[in-house]
């Protein structure tokens, strides 16, 4: 098999050669970024595996890295393993909500860090691609852009499926609204739209949705999930504490 590669985004030298040393021990290539900016430019130009993220970085921060990666449909599959400082709570939830697959406080044991990213992999690896998931009577078929309900189709908006598409993706993380309007609006759009847009396509998207509507849920001051039935879950319904 060959080699995977491994990312790691980080400024201080010392956990960087470290973790290094501990990954190639264990068979990984890594490519190291130590400024935001270059981290960001080699994920998109290289084929990782993984990314390590550090949250406080030169030039572009981790969130922001994040952020970017994740909504890009050609880095938005590339696991990212995220660096935090205790003080930085908020940012680590913030992280979680963006795409981010799992976190480490600092300090941590690099051994600890190489069998999380070993776990990581071995998660997406035994993931296979979902083209179709169901939620009850709920069905959405994401090859034929086609939305169910006990079997009739349901006429979304573009911006509907999109929303409902992106809550099914997050596997029942919440997202915020700020993440929603980027994402299905655009960067360039969601400067001159409020996050209240979110609030009523989702509302609009619930009465579509009718007796399934209870699955999207109002996070408070979070944002918005998407409840899968635990009996039919295709996914853990995962949730953090805001
Ligand atoms: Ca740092």
């Amino acid at each position: 098999m060959a080699k995977e590669t491994v990312l790691m985004i980080e400024d201080e030298k010392n956990i960087l050669e470290l973790v290094k040393y501990n990954l190639e021990q264990e068979g990984f290539r890594v490519q190291t970024a130590n400024r935001g900016d270059l981290g960001l430019e080699l994920a998109r130009k290289s084929k990782s595996s993984l990314i390590i993220l550090d949250l406080m970085l030169p030039e572009i921060d981790g969130i922001e890295i994040c952020k970017v990666l994740k909504q890009n449909d050609k880095t938005s599959s590339i696991p990212i393993i995220m660096l935090t400082a205790k003080s930085q709570e908020t940012d680590k939830i913030v992280g979680l909500e963006l795409g981010a697959d799992d976190y480490m406080t600092k300090p941590f044991s690099p051994r600890e860090l190489v069998a999380r990213v070993k776990a990581v992999l071995r998660r997406v690896h035994e993931k296979p691609k979902k083209e179709t998931v169901k939620a009850g009577t709920l069905e959405i078929d994401f090859g034929k852009h086609l939305v169910t309900l006990k079997g009739k189709p349901v006429e979304l908006t573009s911006k509907e499926y999109d929303l409902l598409r992106s809550l099914l993706e997050a596997d029942g993380r919440v997202l915020s609204r700020e993440f929603l309007l980027d994402k299905v609006w655009g960067y360039d759009e969601s400067l001159h739209i409020e996050t209240r847009t979110v609030d009523m396509h989702i509302g609009q998207l619930r009465k579509k949705l009718k007796t399934e509507a209870q699955r999207i849920v109002t996070v408070k001051s979070a944002g918005y999930r998407f409840d899968h039935d635990p009996t039919t879950s295709i996914a853990k319904v995962r949730t953090w504490k805001a």
